[in-house]
């Protein structure tokens, strides 16, 4: 298949960027690594009449540690989060989660705005926003605004961001010194999106758990915090019967899709035990 016909247009500012997307808004997607938009518009379920590709913009692409923040420019591929020293310091986590996207070429193109911005269920680096509680930045028409994780992603495959609105930078909070985490997903091969994936962070202070973050990939319609399971772990540790009790929490709260890879009822059982081996494994 071949996409439709298009404009294309390669601005070298993000302002020109924004002066073009503002003229052609509902008519215009922005390109970033092509890595989604490509497929759909090959596949004709992407017809923009306006293509922007923001390759050129050399001001998006960056990692830089603020210290308490990791600030990440949108077009910061998917790759050099991978090798990221900062990433590894200060974000471990994200550096586990990043290896599960797809395959060693979608990485060295896709970028972390375009997964986010793409807000596929499965994606693994919407559901690392959640558990981080970060923070986007995103420039349009009306300046500068910020979107907090919780707000960003509405449904499947939807956003918060207007149609005049470019996402311009990631905020990840550094996590917590000694905070122990693990990512357990459940795919068909390596690489394909997740049927079903599940990321904790503990921070332990001996016998009780400080804090519990736990958040989930491609078991419902968007990337979501269990926050009864999280509860269960702060009030009765990270022993084994609070983590089979968080477990059986996590699996209760999930509102799982149906579709051609599983169940519903497939995957609250995966959250089940996807929830128990990660608890498991970071607690260790
Ligand atoms: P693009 O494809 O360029 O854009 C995606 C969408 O986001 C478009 O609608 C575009 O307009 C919009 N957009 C992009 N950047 C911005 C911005 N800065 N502001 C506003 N809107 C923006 N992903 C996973 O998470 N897990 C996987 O396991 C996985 N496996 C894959 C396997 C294959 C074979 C392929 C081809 C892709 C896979 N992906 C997977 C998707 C990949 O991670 C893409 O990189 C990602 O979904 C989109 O990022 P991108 O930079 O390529 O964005």
């Amino acid at each position: 298949m071949k996409p439709a016909r298009f404009a294309y247009h390669a601005p070298a500012s993000i302002d020109e960027a924004l002066t073009l997307l503002s003229a052609h808004a509902a008519d215009a997607r922005v390109l970033a690594g092509g890595q989604s938009l490509i497929p759909m518009m090959n596949f004709r379920l992407a017809e923009p009449a306006v293509v922007i590709d923001l390759n050129g913009i050399a001001a998006l692409v960056y990692i830089k540690d603020d210290g308490a923040v990791v600030r990440i420019g949108a077009m910061t591929r998917q790759r050099a989060l991978e090798f990221s020293p900062i990433v590894a310091a200060k974000l471990p986590l994200l550096r586990e989660a990043i290896r599960l996207v797809g395959h060693l070429p979608t990485r060295s193109r896709g970028t972390i705005g375009g997964s986010l911005a793409h807000a596929d269920p499965a994606a693994e680096l919407p559901m690392i926003l959640q558990m981080l509680e970060g923070e986007l930045v995103a420039h349009g028409r009306r300046g500068e605004r910020r979107i907090a994780a919780a707000d960003f992603i509405q449904d499947a495959m939807s956003t918060s961001l207007t149609d005049d609105e470019i996402l311009v930078e990631v905020r990840l909070p550094t996590m917590p010194a000694g905070a122990r985490f693990a990512v357990e997903e459940f795919a068909r091969r390596h690489g394909d999106f997740a049927i079903a994936a599940v990321a904790v962070m503990l921070l332990r202070q001996g016998d009780i758990c400080a804090k519990a973050r736990i958040a989930t990939a491609g078991i419902s319609a968007r990337s979501v915090r269990l926050h009864a399971a999280e509860q269960v772990l702060e009030q009765k540790g990270c022993g084994v019967q609070a983590i089979a009790q968080a477990a059986e929490a996590a699996a209760a709260a999930v509102e799982p899709v149906s579709d051609q890879n599983a169940s519903a009822e497939f995957r609250r059982h995966l959250t089940r035990v996807l929830t128990q081996r990660a608890l498991a494994r970071a607690a260790a």
